[in-house]
């Protein structure tokens, strides 16, 4: 039976890169002889252009009945002076919502040809291969909170972090089975030393450990592992870390890969999962057909990896990314003197010529 992936190319440059990611796939299905069918929908501005709402119904209803969704992104000032609750952005927050997104995977992996673009020197780069595994519906973020109230005659703000056991097992389990695919290492990263969740969360982890004797477990403080991720970031395999800590986290390693066009990410749900690269719409250069694909691209290996199991179709598509680059091609964003400047369009011709 045909796997089906809905595409949604959302706003600006999010059509250029979805249908570069599209074109990969169907060449990859043809290599490998699978069966996907892609059904195009509707979401953030383009949406609310069309129907008044950044996330029709229709688009929820047909995300949850697929095996996968491969997202461009959303958002640009055409719809700045919209109604808040409406703004495209808000598509996002539905689609985490209405699928059940509870984890999202970051994998940050320096292609040999790329260290000289990442802000960190060349030696440390070389190798990094990581992933970060963030808890996606709980924390902080989405604790009790309180704008604004008077205690002892001074105004304050809170917000409240908690973390129960049965989150903590879901996002660990994540986290295991991810190393188990990889190196079997998970450094759990908390803050125990103060948090009385980071102690839940890190007594939960290692009772989930214990299901796990092919993978090694070490945890860390959050404010170690910032400091490791800029000093020595090819020591990590799977990072698991919660909401508030992940968000700062991941944003970090990102830049240690160098380039955002370049970044794919996953996130997982209860049924359905999402994927997407990780930077936005990029208004100031859509439609110039110049944006880099290869973040789109690489999250459409995700897919195939997380959500249909085809492991060796994702490695291809990973593999040819790389051997695209080795041979010089260099889309505008990561463009040097030497190497060849490639359009959008040329780029993804390039990754499937590797294929
Ligand atoms: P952005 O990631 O869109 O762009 C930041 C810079 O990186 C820009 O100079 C852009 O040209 C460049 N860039 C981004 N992706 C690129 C690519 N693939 N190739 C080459 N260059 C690339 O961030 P922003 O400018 O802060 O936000 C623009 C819009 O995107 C906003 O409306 C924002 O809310 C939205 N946004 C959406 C998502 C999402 O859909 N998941 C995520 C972040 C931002």
């Amino acid at each position: 039976m045909a796997k089906k992936i809905v595409v949604i190319p959302g706003d600006g440059i999010g059509s250029e890169i979805t249908t570069s990611a599209v074109e990969v796939l169907k060449k990859v299905a043809e290599k490998f002889s699978l069966d996907l069918e892609y059904d195009y929908k509707d979401a953030g501005g383009t949406a609310y252009d069309k129907f008044g709402v950044p996330l029709p119904d229709d688009t929820l209803n047909a995300c949850k009945e697929a095996d996968g969704v491969l997202f461009g992104a959303v958002g640009g000032d055409k719809w700045d002076n919209v109604d808040p609750a409406l703004r495209p952005e808000k598509a996002i927050l539905g689609l985490r919502k209405g699928l059940g997104l509870y984890a999202n995977l970051r994998p940050v992996k320096v292609a040999d040809s790329l260290v000289e673009y990442s802000p960190l020197k060349p030696e440390l780069v070389k190798g990094v291969d990581l992933v970060i595994v963030r808890e996606l519906v709980g924390g902080i973020y989405f604790g009790e909170k309180c704008e604004s109230e008077m205690k002892d005659g001074a105004e304050r703000a809170w917000d409240l972090e908690n973390y129960s056991v049965p989150e903590v097992d879901r996002i660990s389990k994540l986290a295991f089975e991810t190393a188990k695919l990889r190196r079997g290492k998970v450094t759990s990263v908390d803050k125990a030393n103060v948090l009385a969740t980071s102690r839940l969360w890190r007594r939960t982890v290692a009772e989930m450990a214990k299901n796990y004797s092919d993978v090694e477990l070490n945890n860390m403080y959050v404010d170690n592992c910032a400091m490791q991720l800029a000093t020595h970031p090819s020591q990590f395999d799977v990072i698991l870390t919660g909401n508030l800590f992940g968000d700062i986290l991941s944003d970090e390693a990102a830049v240690v890969g160098g380039s955002i066009g370049m970044m794919p990410s996953a996130s997982i749900g209860e049924c359905t999962s999402l994927y997407e690269p990780i930077h936005g719409s990029a208004p100031d250069i859509a439609g110039k057909g110049i944006a880099n694909p290869v973040g789109t691209i690489l999250s459409a290996a995700m897919l195939l990896r997380y959500s249909l199991g085809e492991e060796e179709a994702a490695q291809a598509i990973e593999k040819a990314v790389d051997s695209a680059l080795d041979k010089g091609w260099r889309t505008a964003d990561l463009w040097r003197e030497g190497f060849k400047k490639a359009t959008t369009e040329e780029m993804t011709k390039a990754v499937i010529e590797c294929l």
